[in-house]
């Protein structure tokens, strides 16, 4: 049995869909279960529809587009679309709507997941609906009803005991017989309100089907032709990697290489399930194996992060950074949910780079401006050379000014401003 994965971009349009259902029908002599995004960039238009109805702006000419971006893509794909337009797709943008209307109740994060499930919800049923046209047999499957988490809306929690016994129970018995679409990224908690697992959890979700079917193994479908040690929108010089361990591979996401979701390997790892990493425009290629194997020496792998924030904490009355300073920090970012990407500690002040969200920024300073005077720098970047070596690491910081930079046996980081 094997899990495929495919993110927005491989189902933008009418063709990249057309595209998946050949790679399927490539594989489809054995048990498959099909995870999928949602569209294109269908969740940021929902997220942006989301804050517009949270300010109270008029949200529907984006919501209007989202639903036209859809509507294009079914009356291509689906020859005879039920009626017109497609009822689910109305249905679900009602959904939208109303949800946006009861805009009151509830938090933010518990209304956005309610939202922006939508978008998966609606690209595996047009998937699937096109599958079956097309004379590949398949099962559309609600993901929220297996992936069981807590009520951490937004970045909801796995909980493996149950969601394994009920994948295993109830899904397993049905890849047997059918092609099983499904929605990556989405899950419920206990009282079944919807939850989503973090942005780009895709992944994530496919992992985890993955894992408690014990398939032998999982493909993400990218567009590109596996793990690459840069970005090609970025750097010229880019190599592939023909294979890389667990190990490696999961720092690199660490760091924020973003062609696999971080929390992607463990799952993989812990059972030994290969991931590869191909490329959906050029199906044929090997890509990248991920798996238990030793290398050598890799080539450096450099890793870009945009829009991130130097926060400095100070303490206010000529003592020094203490434990106790320390651990309040930590405290109060771990409960705001904010990852450090890199960190330093001095005499009088601790710096964490993390992320820009302003309002994650504004909640930060709101619970410890009593005890710290808080500075910032915004709009930096930065980089990661895993496995680096003098040379890449001249090229990258020449003519820059660094604000922060720290270097350890397998990997360097520097903090820029420019
Ligand atoms: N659609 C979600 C996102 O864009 C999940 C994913 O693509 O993996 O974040
Ligand atoms: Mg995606």
């Amino acid at each position: 049995m094997k899990v495929f994965k495919f993110g927005g971009a491989s189902i933008k349009n009418p063709q990249a869909v057309r595209n998946m259902l050949d790679i399927v029908k490539s594989h489809s002599g054995e048990p498959l279960l099909i995870v999928v995004s949602a569209m294109g960039k269908t969740t940021n238009a929902l997220e942006k529809i989301l804050n517009l109805a949270c300010d109270q702006e008029d949200f529907t000419p984006e919501l209007e587009k989202l639903y036209n971006y859809h509507k294009g893509i079914i009356d291509d794909l689906l020859s005879k679309p039920a009626k017109d337009p497609h009822p689910y797709l109305s249905s679900k943008v009602e959904e939208i709507n109303q949800l946006l209307a009861g805009i009151s109740d509830g938090t933010y994060d518990q209304l956005y997941d309610q939202v922006i499930c939508q978008g998966e919800l609606i690209s595996s049923t047009i998937i699937s609906d096109f599958f079956q046209q097309q004379d590949l047999p398949c099962q559309w499957l609600d993901a929220r009803k297996y992936i069981c988490t807590d009520s951490t809306f937004r970045e909801g929690k796995i909980d493996w005991t149950a969601t394994s016994k009920k994948i295993k129970e109830q899904v397993e018995p049905l890849v047997k017989e059918h092609i099983i679409i499904t929605q990556g990224f989405i899950g419920s908690d206990i009282q079944n309100n919807p939850t989503t697992l973090g942005r780009e959890g895709s992944d994530f979700s496919a992992a985890i089907f993955c894992s408690c079917l014990e398939a032998d193994s999982l493909t993400i479908w990218k567009d590109v032709e596996g793990v690459l040690s840069a970005d090609p929108k970025l750097e010229q010089q880019v190599v592939k990697y023909q294979y890389l361990s667990y190990q490696e591979a999961a720092e690199m996401t660490y760091y924020g290489a973003s062609v696999i979701h971080p929390k992607t390997i463990k799952p993989l790892a812990l059972k030994g399930i290969p991931l590869y990493v191909r490329s959906f425009e050029d199906p044929k290629k090997p890509g990248t194996k991920i798996f238990e194997v030793d290398h050598q020496k890799l080539p450096p792998a450099l890793i870009h992060k945009f829009d991130q924030s130097l926060v400095s904490f100070r303490v206010k009355d000529f003592s020094f950074i203490n434990e106790d300073n320390l651990s309040l920090i930590f405290h109060t970012l771990n409960q705001l949910n904010i990852k450090i990407n890199m960190m330093q500690n001095s005499a009088i002040s601790f710096s964490v780079c993390i992320d820009h969200h302003e309002h994650q920024i504004e909640q930060l300073e709101g619970r410890l401006d009593q005890d710290f005077e808080i500075l910032y720098n915004r709009h930096l970047h930065l980089i990661t050379i895993k496995n680096y070596d003098q040379p890449t690491i001249d090229r990258c910081i020449k003519g820059k000014e660094i604000l922060l930079e720290q270097k350890t046996r397998s990997h360097f980081q520097a903090l820029i401003s420019n």
